[in-house]
């Protein structure tokens, strides 16, 4: 169970069902927005099998609790205040990332989003391009 109290940069009310989300991740996502120093937007934290499904996301999405062994998911997608990141902001977010311990990073071509998670049962120390 997490403190949200002790948490600088987000608030629990930007995820969805933050009572599922592994404690793990919110504090390593609080780390990497105090080292990246620039406002982050969460834009999509939990979802459901058919949601899931509707996105696209994959079979076994970090997104998605019930895929989960424990029950938590650990996948949340961020973005910037004005919804895309620069190529120099995309470098930096990816940095700062990997600083603070992510090994499963997933960037897309057109910038909006980095995908972060820390699903153990996933191959690690991966990066990957939608
Ligand atoms: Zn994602």
């Amino acid at each position: 169970m997490i403190d949200w109290t002790t948490i600088i940069h987000f608030k629990k009310d930007e995820f969805i069902r933050p009572e599922l989300l592994r404690p793990k991740m919110i504090l390593m996502l609080d780390d990497l927005r105090g080292q990246y120093g620039q406002p982050l937007v969460v834009s999509s934290s939990w979802r459901d099998a058919d949601r899931n499904a509707q996105v696209g996301g994959a079979l076994n999405s970090s997104h998605v609790s019930v895929y989960a062994p424990d029950g938590f998911y650990s996948g949340i997608d961020l973005t910037t205040s004005a919804n895309v990141f620069t190529k120099h902001e995309y470098f930096e977010i990816t940095k700062a990332a990997y600083a603070v311990g992510f090994r499963r990073i997933g960037l897309y071509a057109d910038y909006k989003h980095i995908h972060l998670d820390v699903e153990n049962r996933l191959p690690q120390e991966v990066l990957w391009i939608d």
